[in-house]
């Protein structure tokens, strides 16, 4: 493509650069998961990495991207001749869209040929169109679970297995995998998080100099990208003859014993799992050293290699914040280390890469050809993103990841809040009862209610709606079975026909909207009880993390209800809302429920397969605005739970009688643990309650 933007060209994000360097020069390393706000030219700098990677010599004729030099044995457009010509084109840079399909990832097999004719045909998918090359995946938090699975096996194995029936294709797939999201929209699931080799945190810089740059920089590009382009030649060229060398060099780099060592103390002091941290550590080294043109791992080699490594391996706890404390690292690299980290690196680049021994970061310095005028000082070397990404202790007391951006966004205390506001601590959170939406839904893969999904297990068999994707074979098999005769079977082997195929329906869990309510008046602000509630929130926000649910949440208090959480599947965001939630003031219950049905109203022509779960969080009381009968009509219908707030010797069980009007059952908040039988949670609830009290 023509009018990539110049890597060199890029301002700051020092870190993400070195990332994309270090995988380019080794396939290694494992690929390079971007966390950061939108708007951060992410997939503009992996775009121009890609332009940076050598060129492949691939077979003309081969959809598989096999080297002439050494074909996959098992190419499924092979065998080919050991002598066939090849042809070089840029390395490939594949982007997966979020929406794709299973077949658009890995290929569709078409089993209806398969069956009927009893041939092999495969249609490749974009793991193949990847193949040596660069495979992005923009906003890959909310790629769907099963898709991230076949991408991140192929990533680990090399290889794309495609499977159906008893159908099978296999083919090579080498890809550098670069993801990107942004952690506000939800986290990808620990497990997932460790199969990505490195991890950036990226943020646009809080420099005014540094921004402008990049905007001036962007608009000469914008303008006339083929001179800009050209005036950034020189260094292009040399940035890529200098991974390309050290591509060369990287398998003669020596780790001696005592980098090894290190490398393993540290892993072992951040309590990362198993030893995968300290292979990619180690290899992300190994590359590092490579880049600089030493021949020897060194201290300063590991140091940067456990940074872009570990940060997203130590987290413990979904409601932990990511990152590194580099204080830690440095004190354990010196405790491990045998010499002083630090030391720099051999100034022994060979031929002069672009700004010396130091490492990417140097390329953008002001000595840059830019067309627009001259490149002033930027200053941009020492901001970059490990300065400004969060570093939090992970002492558990915390805020959790309430410094994301836009986190305090009208949930802090404002200036003009009442002076009966206060903040009240949250109880130690625990494992809640399971709540379901009834029915059957068609919803995104999850943990909580029934749905029919592409996985899962089979519950039965239709006529295929579209193209055959998962057969029934033994449905197919009947179907065929009463025709033999009359199709003129003589021999063996099933006759079958198209109309006979069947395709299995399958029956798995849907993740839903869980909307919570929660009530934050003064009633409610007995510090105990308060307390209480926000753990059984952020709870019911902990089950919601580990069910794949989207949650949302609004709070009623004083005269008005808030949205403090739009609906996302961040539930960090979540519970460092409900952490910072003030309370007091007066119970503002039907502006509550009426700000849920008009946030539901919202979701649904959003995300009309998602489907909601209302969780009231209230005693029931109303003190203040309207009646709550019309707006609990306008959410008859939608599933719900209200949790029952109330304590003390005298109740009112006001909270029952919203439940009846919402048609949902109700639990007292002391019963909303697991384990805890059936006994606090009561559909006709009124009676029975009234009955024990
Ligand atoms: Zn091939």
């Amino acid at each position: 493509m023509i009018g990539a933007y110049p890597f060199s060209a890029v301002v700051g994000l020092d870190d993400l650069k070195l990332a994309l360097i270090l995988n380019a020069v080794s396939p290694r390393v494992g690929g390079v998961l971007v966390r950061g706000e939108k708007g951060t030219a992410k997939s503009t700098i992996v775009r121009a990495l890609a332009a940076q990677l050598p060129a492949v010599k691939v077979i003309a004729a081969c959809r598989f991207s096999c080297d002439p030099a050494e074909p996959d044995p098992g190419c499924p457009d092979g065998p080919h001749d050991a002598g066939e010509s090849g042809q070089e084109r840029p390395a490939a840079l594949v982007e997966l869209p979020v929406g794709a399909s299973e077949d658009r990832l890995v290929g569709a097999l078409d089993i209806e040929r398969a069956l009927t004719e009893g041939v092999r045909a495969f249609e490749p998918g974009l793991l193949a169109a990847a193949h040596r090359g660069v495979l992005y995946v923009d906003e890959v938090n909310l790629l769907h679970d099963h898709l991230v699975d076949l991408l991140l096996d192929a990533a680990a194995l090399g290889t794309c297995f495609v499977e159906r029936e008893s159908v099978s294709v296999r083919h090579a797939a080498r890809f550098l995998l670069v993801g990107t999201m942004n952690p506000e929209e939800g986290e990808l699931r620990p497990q997932l998080l460790d199969r990505f080799g490195l991890t950036v945190e990226v943020r646009a810089s809080r420099n005014p100099d540094e921004r402008a740059e990049v905007v001036r920089r962007r608009l000469a590009f914008d303008a006339d990208p083929a001179s800009f382009a050209a005036g950034w030649a020189g260094q292009e060229a040399a940035l890529a003859r200098r991974i390309a060398e050290a591509r060369e060099r990287v398998r003669q780099v020596v780790l001696p014993d005592a980098r090894l060592r290190q490398i393993a103390g540290v892993c072992a002091a951040f309590e990362v799992d198993g030893l995968r941290a300290d292979l990619v550590t180690a290899n992300a080294a190994i590359a590092h050293a490579a880049w600089r043109g030493g021949a020897e791992v060194t201290a300063e080699d590991v140091r940067e290699a456990a940074r872009l490594s570990l940060p997203h391996r130590r987290r413990r706890d979904p409601f932990d914040a990511p990152g590194l404390d580099e204080s830690r690292l440095d004190d354990l690299l010196a405790e491990h280390g045998g010499d002083e980290p630090g030391e720099p690196g051999e100034p022994d680049d060979p031929d002069g890469g672009p700004g010396g021994s130091g490492g990417p970061g140097d390329s953008d310095g002001p000595e840059g050809p830019v067309n627009s005028g001259d490149a002033p000082e930027t200053g941009s070397a020492e901001s970059s993103a490990h300065e400004s990404g969060p570093h939090r202790d992970a002492d558990g007391s915390g805020t959790g990841a309430s410094d994301a951006p836009g986190a305090s966004d009208g949930t802090g205390a404002a200036p003009d809040a009442p002076a009966t506001e206060r903040v009240i601590a949250a109880a130690e959170p625990y494992r809640v009862r399971p709540f379901q939406v009834p029915g059957l839904g068609d919803g995104a893969s999850g943990r909580r209610s029934r749905a029919r999904t592409p996985n899962g297990r089979t519950t039965g068999s239709r006529v295929p709606t579209g193209r055959l994707q998962r057969p029934h074979l033994s449905a197919t098999l009947r179907a065929a079975a009463p025709y033999q005769r009359e199709r003129g079977r003589s021999g063996p082997g099933l006759l079958v026909r198209d109309t006979d195929l069947r395709e299995a329906v399958r029956e798995g869990k849907e993740g839903n909207l869980v909307l919570f309510v929660v009530d934050a008046s003064g009633s409610m602000a007995a510090r105990q009880r308060m307390r209480e509630v926000k753990a059984a929130v952020l709870s019911l926000l902990l089950d919601a993390y580990q069910r794949r649910d989207k949650v949302g949440l609004i709070t009623f208090r004083g005269s008005t209800a808030d949205l403090v959480l739009p609906p996302t599947s961040s539930v960090e965001v979540g519970a460092a809302r409900l952490r910072e939630l003030p309370t007091g003031g007066r119970t503002p219950l039907a502006a509550g429920l009426r700000r849920a049905a008009e946030v539901l109203r919202v979701e649904r022509l959003r995300d009309p397969a998602r489907r909601p779960l209302l969780v009231v969080v209230t005693d029931g009381r109303a003190t203040s605005g309207s009646d709550v009968a019309a707006p609990a009509a306008l959410l008859a219908g939608t599933a719900g739970v209200v949790v029952d707030c109330e304590s003390g010797p005298v109740r009112l069980a006001l909270a029952l009688d919203l439940a009846a009007r919402l048609g949902a059952p109700a639990v007292r908040l002391d019963a909303l643990a697991a384990g805890g039988g059936l006994g606090g949670l009561v559909r006709d609830y009124r009676t029975d309650y009234r009955k024990a009290v």
